[in-house]
């Protein structure tokens, strides 16, 4: 009888499992809550009005559509039975598996401020985005319509919580957005007025980048009118905005983009997990104990033998899918022992606004427009199919040349929030 094969998450790291293994004499199911695949790194271009949904998303059936050997199930998964071989979906059924391969990310954690969350926008999903996108837009129509100017400041006030690249994308972008694509199309307010503060507890912004990278990326937001904010960690998120370092300030929109935490795999295995939650995996990616589960990605820590967990980024989370399905494949066809898993480091970038960037290739490094070329063509790229890359190339082209926005329309009855 063919092995059966379980993935629980169709993000990078499951769908280079699955993909990888389209010629296995196996039956494969897909598990995912939603029915897409993701591109995250993309999201904060959905949340600033540059990119559509269905730009970075495509249906997980199309992108398997010519794999005979796949199924997709849209569910959710709630726990696992490891002695009785079968993932538990949270409407109860059970889905047996041979060889089981978790894939299920992480998430933004507010350090133990879970109420936090309520008075913040993450960005994880393409949801995330759209609640983002709709606060962003709703707050200058809002305040092109207030009479109050303590109101207008609160409402123009943008916090972002968190100076890694999900941050200082998001700043980057927000500036531009207010200082050049609405600047024109507003009659009462000078969206240019807008404040953006980015709020990093650390000394630099992306502190993980070396030398003077951190520094420059400091300077070019504040070149965009960004207010870099170092060395104060918030401690309070409300209704009315954040405090930081004991100054209040008010603010309609923060988004939390400091801190994951992976999710509860550990805890459906009862296996060890790292300090943010991930399953400790061996060097094959196996959950030790349970030679036929694999946790891949985001919700593994990996230690490639420096002490050091690999990253969570997508290249460490697709090479994994590729290795254990090619190691999958292997056992299945009793072909020899796989060596442990290898991570290829080819570098990691951030960009900064619409022309600059910084990207660390381990040798050299590069910055500015030279480096926002190379982050733009990796990019497009790395998108998953060239539905995804002509789309996303036509919107880029158009928003650079134009500084337009493609994307800006509110919908939905509550498209103006009240708080
Ligand atoms: C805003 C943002 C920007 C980023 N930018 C970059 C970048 O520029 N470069 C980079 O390398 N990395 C970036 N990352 C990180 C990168 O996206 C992750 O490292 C990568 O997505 C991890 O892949 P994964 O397969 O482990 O998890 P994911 O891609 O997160 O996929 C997890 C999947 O599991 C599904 N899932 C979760 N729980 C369940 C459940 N209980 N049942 C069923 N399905 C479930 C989810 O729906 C999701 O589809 C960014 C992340 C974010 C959020």
């Amino acid at each position: 009888m063919r092995p059966k094969i379980v993935i629980v998450g169709a993000g990078f790291g499951g769908m280079a499992t699955a993909r990888s293994l389209k010629r296995a004499e196996a039956d494969i199911v897909l598990i995912d809550r939603t029915n897409h695949h993701l591109f995250q790194p993309l999201l904060y271009q959905v949340a600033t009005a540059a990119l559509s949904p269905a730009d970075i998303a495509t249906a997980s059936r199309v992108l398997l559509r010519g794999q005979n050997n796949a199924t997709v199930l849209m569910a959710e998964v709630a726990g696992i039975d490891t002695a009785g071989k079968a993932v538990v979906l949270v409407d109860g059924r059970r889905i047996a598996f041979d060889y089981l391969v978790l894939a299920t990310g992480a998430a933004y954690s507010f350090f133990g401020h879970d109420d936090w969350a309520e008075h913040s926008q993450v960005l994880k999903s393409l949801d995330d985005a759209l609640d983002i996108r709709k606060r962003l837009l709703s707050a200058f129509e809002r305040a092109e319509q207030s009479e109050d100017p303590d109101e207008v400041k609160r409402l123009l006030t943008f916090v972002i919580v968190g100076g890694g690249p999900t941050g200082v994308e998001l700043a980057g972008t927000i500036a531009e957005l207010a200082r050049s694509t609405l600047a024109r199309d507003f009659r009462r307010i000078d969206p240019q007025s807008a404040r953006i503060i980015l709020c990093e507890a650390g000394q630099n912004v992306l502190g993980a980048f070396p030398k003077d990278l951190p520094a420059y990326a400091a300077e070019a937001l504040a070149s965009l009118g960004v207010d870099v904010r170092l060395g104060q960690a918030v401690s309070l998120v409300d209704a009315d905005g954040i405090v930081l370092g004991g100054e209040r300030i008010g603010a309609q929109t923060v988004v939390w983009c400091a801190g994951t935490q992976a999710r509860p795999a550990a805890q459906w295995l009862g296996a060890a997990s790292a300090r943010n939650g991930a399953v400790k995996v061996l060097p094959d990616c196996s959950v030790p104990g349970h030679p036929c589960i694999f946790a891949i990605g985001d919700v593994a820590s990996f230690d490639p033998g420096t002490g050091n967990p690999l990253p969570g980024l997508a290249p460490v989370a697709k090479q994994q899918g590729a290795y254990v399905g090619k190691l999958l494949a292997a056992t299945i066809t009793g072909r020899g022992p796989t060596p442990p898993f290898r991570y290829r480091n080819l570098g990691t970038m951030a960009v900064i606004g619409r022309s600059r960037a910084i990207a660390d290739f381990g040798k050299f490094q590069l910055k500015g427009f030279p480096a926002w070329v190379v982050w733009s063509m990796v990019h497009l790229m790395l998108l998953v199919d060239f539905r995804s890359r002509l789309l996303v190339y036509v919107n880029w082209s158009w928003a650079w040349f134009t500084y337009g926005r493609g994307a800006r329309l509110l919908t939905g009855q509550d498209s103006a929030p009240t708080e």
